[in-house]
């Protein structure tokens, strides 16, 4: 088979051929039916070496869904021809924090090794999941289109739900980013929330549009004449939640400046950036936190929403010859959603 691969640091991935994987006790072969292309990435294709404890090389691709191929010895409760999605972030399975389905924050240090963060992930025909608590099965979804839902609309859906209570009547959230996790968040808002205002900032005029599509009141280019606008929609009190999806310095500053008193400032975005706290800023009481991923449970529950139609992600196709296009694009800011690559079209 043919798999996308991370082999340098600082180097771009490469698509190499290598044998099919045989599942082992346990484990689940599943063939691939879309591979999301997540900005992460870009982030670990850029860092230098021994900035992640990450161990080159692994496929890429952690956003994944398609259909059980072959289940490994011991393995009941799915049928070849099943589609699936897959829990990304794998923990170690015994820990507290695992045994409740939160293996994004697996109690174990180094456990957690998701397919295509360190192991190796969906942009080849092929994967191993190592066990079928990682799979959900998708009904009627189709695997090429759904795929981005376990990491793009997961990742915004626990930023968001942990924050719900703030997102009453009247309220206001201020989504910083309108990408991939962007487009999700601000129909998760829509479709959770009551919240009255749902105000989108990005640097692109295009995604501005299409985050008004998926429910955004307003759309607001990122610079300060944003900070004066929500500020102003706000009667001077700034938004409950402000989710900053890009995470560099700039956002940050805007995320204190238009966050409230008891507000959330969740960031999500792995720029690198630095938000001082201090007793001035952000707003009194206004709580900063940085949420990864999301749990089990809540994949099945984002799945319902997709499968109920309340979210959508706009998806382009590219086979896996041309992943390092869509890695290309996704770096110049032309992909619309999310790219996904479908390694058996
Ligand atoms: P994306 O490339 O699809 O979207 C990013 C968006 O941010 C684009 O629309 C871009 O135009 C916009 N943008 C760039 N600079 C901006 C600025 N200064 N102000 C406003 N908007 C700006 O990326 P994505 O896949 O949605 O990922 C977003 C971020 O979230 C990335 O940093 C990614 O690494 C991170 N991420 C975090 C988690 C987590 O668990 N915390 C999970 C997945 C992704
Ligand atoms: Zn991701
Ligand atoms: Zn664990």
């Amino acid at each position: 088979m043919k798999a996308f691969r991370f082999v340098a640091w600082q180097k771009p991935a490469e698509l190499h051929e290598m044998p099919v994987p045989e599942p082992g006790p346990e484990q689940v072969l599943i063939k691939v039916g879309g591979a999301g292309v997540c900005h992460s990435d870009l982030h670990i294709l850029e860092v230098p070496a021994g900035t992640t404890s990450m161990r080159l090389p692994f496929t890429l691709g952690h956003e994944n869904a398609g259909w059980v191929e072959k289940l490994g010895t011991g393995v009941s409760g799915f049928a070849p021809g099943d589609p699936v999605i897959v829990y990304g972030p794998w923990g170690c399975g015994l820990c507290m924090n695992c045994r409740l389905g939160m293996e994004n924050y697996c109690q174990n240090p180094g456990e957690i090794k998701p397919g295509g963060l360190g192991a190796d992930g969906g942009m080849a025909n092929y994967m191993i999941v190592p066990s079928t608590r990682f799979l959900i099965r998708l009904g009627a979804l189709d695997p090429r289109e759904a795929a981005p839902i376990t990491d793009a609309a997961l990742t915004g859906y626990h930023a968001i739900k942990r924050s719900l209570h703030l997102l009453g009547p009247g309220s206001t959230a201020v989504v910083i980013g309108a990408g991939g996790i962007g487009q999700m968040a601000i129909q998760i808002l829509r479709a959770l929330s009551s919240a009255t205002i749902v105000i989108a900032v990005d640097t692109s005029v295009d995604k501005l549009e299409i985050a008004k599509r998926m429910g955004a009141d307003e759309g607001l280019l990122s610079d300060d004449a944003a900070v004066k606008r929500i500020k102003d929609m706000t009667r001077g009190q700034g938004a409950q939640l402000v989710l900053d999806l890009v995470g560099v310095n700039p956002t940050l500053t805007m995320a204190a400046q238009v966050s409230r008193v008891l507000g959330h400032l969740t960031i999500v975005g792995l720029g690198g950036g630095a938000l001082p706290v201090n007793f001035l800023s952000p707003a009194k009481e206004c709580s900063v936190a940085a949420p990864y991923w999301g749990s089990i449970p809540e994949l099945m529950e984002v799945v319902d929403l997709a499968q109920a139609g309340k979210i959508k992600m706009v998806v382009e196709h590219f086979p896996l010859e041309r992943a390092s296009d869509a890695y290309h694009l996704l770096h110049d800011g032309k992909i619309q959603g999310r790219a996904v690559i479908t390694p058996n079209d």
